[in-house]
C-alpha cells in the first residue's frame, strides 16, 4: 500500500483488526521511508485473493466455502450462530492479514482447525477428519486422543 505522505510504495502493517461493519479490515500502517503512520479501511470483498487448491488449480477466494465447512462441522452442536459467525470472521481476518495474493487451501484448513479447536471439540474433530481425509478409524482415534490429551 502506497504512503499517502511521500508516495513510497512499501508500508508495513503495524496493527490489523476487523472494522465495526465486520466486512472490512482496519489497518494501521507505517511508512518505511518517511516513518509517518496512517489508517486504511479495506473491504474484504475487494481484496483480491486466490486460493491454490490441492491439485494446484487456482480459484477466487470464497467466504461461503469456509462458512459451509464450519456449519457442517458444527451441525447439531450446541454452538450459537453468532459464535459461528465470529469464528468465520476470525478465520477470514487471519487469512487477509497475511497480505499475500495467493493462499494454499491447506493453510486455510489449518487456520479453520485452529479456530474450531477453541469453539467446539466435536466440530474440530469432524472438520479435521474430513479435511485430513482420515483413512480409517485408527487415524481418527489417534487424532481425537491427541486432542483430548
Ligand atoms: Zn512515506
Amino acid at each position: 500500500m502506497k504512503c499517502p505522505y511521500c508516495g513510497h510504495p512499501d508500508t508495513k502493517v503495524i496493527d490489523s483488526r476487523p472494522a465495526e461493519d465486520n466486512s472490512s479490515i482496519r489497518r494501521r500502517r507505517s511508512c518505511d521511508e518517511c516513518g509517518k503512520r496512517f489508517t486504511t479501511y479495506e473491504k474484504i470483498e475487494t481484496i483480491p485473493l486466490i486460493v491454490i487448491k490441492k491439485d494446484n488449480n487456482r480459484e477466487q477466494y470464497d467466504r461461503s466455502k469456509i462458512e459451509s465447512g464450519i456449519l457442517r462441522a458444527c451441525y447439531k452442536r450446541p454452538v450459537p450462530a453468532d459464535k459461528i459467525q465470529k469464528t468465520i470472521d476470525a478465520v477470514e481476518l487471519e487469512i487477509f492479514n497475511r497480505e499475500e495474493k495467493e493462499i494454499p487451501s491447506s493453510l486455510i484448513g489449518e487456520i479453520v482447525m485452529d479456530k474450531l479447536k477453541e469453539l467446539d471439540p466435536v466440530a474440530y474433530v469432524r472438520f479435521a477428519s474430513v479435511y485430513r481425509e482420515f483413512k480409517d478409524v485408527n487415524t481418527f482415534m489417534s487424532e481425537l486422543k491427541k486432542f483430548l490429551a
